[in-house]
């Protein structure tokens, strides 16, 4: 090892060192680690090509050690601030407006497994005890923004884990955070960085509770949330009387797929939670049939529902509620995102990855359902995924871009990028 005290003083810019974690999953590396070589300076265009999209000069190039580093005095607030800049500005374009319900913007609520440890990992870990083992792990409460074309947008994290107060605490008096509790932190969050917004939440049965009403309440949303009998059950009861009363609340309709709908409801469903206030909502049942299977659905909502709306909220409402799993956890977990992998040891730092990796994932959506990529894949005649073979492939043409060519000017032009009009397949 050289003596410290005798290297060059290299400094980077902020800018170049945030662009060097995004890259990190832009190009979908895996581990940080992956950054001394995918992102070797050396005999590429690396360094020529990330100083003007960073819009700096640096001559040599972070190594990993750099970024974590970088990120420990940052903090992950930063990022967070940054995302929330980054929606803003597609919802200003308004390039996510095919996919508003009745001119509001759907957000999905769901949480996701983000780490998990064999022993204990920090102060906050959450526990879970098994007959032979406990795990201790992270989990984040995710509202994402449903766009056109299966877009799933992060649009606000909250980490579930156990407060510091907590912690003197052991085994059973220590009650830990959970799903519902992170949301009661999330939803005024939300509200604070897009006060204006128009929202329906759209979440699963878990939600379908007194919390989540008085918050959307409270936090000005409209609802759209799974109905299960499960979940408060006498009201269930009552959903399965008064559909029988009202046979005139009913749409039959059949989706360019062959499925076939058929769609009933019930106006002013009372809920009288544990606490003695009442709640009023609408709710739907949907018969679906394919192939001679039938699957029963049915959701709550505070939107108003007759033979226009129904269809409407259903889908957008409900059924698109499962992109979160498929485009936004799955993806994240299943490809060189790798949400699941702790990319530091420090608990904060953690965080600060977990935005870094959201706000790439939302440019690599972009890039995949725009116009962008299929004007290029029509020039071959192919669709874009034809063209690359798969996501992971684009990724690595990404990379290979980035590496191997010294990218034109105009690339890098913001006034040049303003003119070109970017279009998502709403088909
Ligand atoms: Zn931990």
């Amino acid at each position: 090892m050289p003596d410290s005290r005798f290297l060059p003083l290299v400094i980077y810019d902020k800018r170049f060192l945030i662009w060097w974690g995004i890259s990190l999953y832009l190009f979908q590396l895996g581990s940080r680690r992956q950054l001394d070589f995918d992102l070797d300076a050396r005999g590429t265009q690396v360094l020529n090509n990330l100083n003007r999209l960073a819009q700096t000069q640096q001559e040599t190039r972070p190594v990993h050690d750099t970024l974590d580093h970088f990120l420990g005095h940052t903090g992950a607030a930063p990022y967070a601030e940054l995302r929330t800049r980054m929606l803003r500005r597609l919802i200003r374009m308004r390039s996510l407006d095919a996919a508003r319900l009745q001119g509001r913007f759907v957000v999905a609520l769901d949480a996701t497994g983000h780490l998990a440890f064999g022993r204990p990992h920090c102060p906050h870990c959450l526990v879970y005890r098994h007959a032979t083992h406990t795990t201790y792990l992270h989990q984040v409460l995710e509202a994402k923004i449903l766009g056109p074309a299966g877009l799933t947008l992060s649009m606000a994290s909250e980490f579930i884990e156990n407060s510091d107060s907590n912690a003197a605490l052991s085994g059973e008096a220590r009650k830990q955070d959970c799903e519902l509790k992170a949301l009661s932190r999330l939803l005024p969050q939300l509200r604070r960085d897009f006060p204006q917004l128009s929202v329906c939440l759209s979440g699963d049965s878990l939600y379908a509770c007194a919390r989540t009403l008085q918050l959307a309440k409270d936090c000005h949303c409209n609802y759209v949330l799974t109905f299960k009998p499960g979940h408060m059950p006498a009201v269930w009861k009552d959903f399965q009387s008064l559909l029988k009363l009202c046979p005139e609340n009913k749409l039959t309709c059949s989706t360019p797929e062959g499925v076939h709908q058929v769609y009933c409801w019930v106006h002013g469903l009372s809920y009288r939670d544990d606490q003695g206030r009442t709640w009023h909502f609408n709710a739907i049942e949907c018969k679906e049939t394919v192939d001679g299977e039938t699957t029963v659905f049915a959701w709550i909502t505070d939107l108003k529902v007759d033979t226009r709306t129904v269809e409407e909220i259903a889908t957008k409402g409900g059924r698109h509620r499962w992109h979160i799993e498929n485009q936004g956890f799955n993806r994240q977990k299943n490809s060189g995102l790798n949400l699941e992998h702790a990319f530091s040891t420090d608990p904060e730092r953690l965080k600060a990855y977990y935005y870094l990796l959201q706000i790439a994932h939302i440019i690599l959506q972009i890039l995949e359902v725009s116009s962008l990529l299929r004007n290029v894949a029509a020039e071959y005649g192919q669709t874009p995924i034809q063209l690359f073979g798969s996501l992971k492939n684009l990724a690595r043409r990404l990379l290979e871009a980035l590496r191997y060519f010294a990218l034109s000017d105009e690339v890098f032009d913001h006034s040049h990028a303003a003119r070109i009009q970017v279009r998502f397949d709403t088909s």
